[in-house]
């Protein structure tokens, strides 16, 4: 297979300045772990409606939330050009202005204001293009308000795979910081 050619970008320069991409798990990695962690929640879902606490719609909206953010809402689009941004095709131009408002693993990976951001942007583009539609061609889009125990059920499925992607981004980097940490301490005491 060919090597994937890489524009360098001011962001790609910053990352390998910081060794950032060696330290995080790839898109793929995440992707994997947080598929895996689908089948749990889905079982943990089956087991509450077995019995009866939730209703189906809300186990029906929690995965399908999930497998939205999982897939397209991932904090890694604060890079211009990143798995998670690819997976939006043309539409990738949409995530730009974002990128761009928010640096690499900062506020995009905050493990209560990230997907706050990405949400809160994704309504104002959302709105945006539905004002846009109505507007200029006159059509009538129904607007559909979920019930309290949905729209909870929605939120948990869009925070939950970001969640995990900041949980792993932590502990991949923890581990090699602990790692350098106890490789200069070899070091020093060799010098010793
Ligand atoms: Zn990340």
């Amino acid at each position: 297979m060919p090597p994937q050619c890489v524009k360098l970008t001011p962001k790609l320069v910053q990352m390998a300045a910081s060794g950032d991409s060696e330290h995080m798990p790839s898109g793929r990695v995440h992707l994997r772990i947080e598929a895996a962690l689908l089948f749990v929640w889905t079982a943990v879902g089956g087991w509450l409606l077995a019995g009866r606490l939730v209703r189906p719609e809300a186990v029906v909206a929690f995965v399908l939330a999930y497998a939205f953010s999982m897939i397209l809402l991932s904090p890694d689009l604060d890079l211009a050009r990143s798995r998670a941004s690819k997976r939006w095709g043309a539409a990738r131009v949409l995530w730009m202005p974002y990128a761009l408002l928010f640096k690499h693993r900062g506020r995009s990976h905050h493990p209560i204001l990230g997907a706050l951001t990405r949400i809160l942007y994704l309504l104002l583009v959302g709105g945006l293009l539905w004002a846009l539609v109505v507007g200029l061609l006159g059509a009538r889009i129904p607007l559909w308000l979920p019930t309290g125990d949905v729209l909870a059920a929605i939120f948990g499925g869009l925070y939950m795979p970001n969640l995990t992607h900041i949980l792993a981004d932590r502990l991949v980097s923890a581990r090699r910081a602990r790692r350098k940490l106890w490789s200069e301490a070899k070091r020093a005491k060799k010098r010793l």
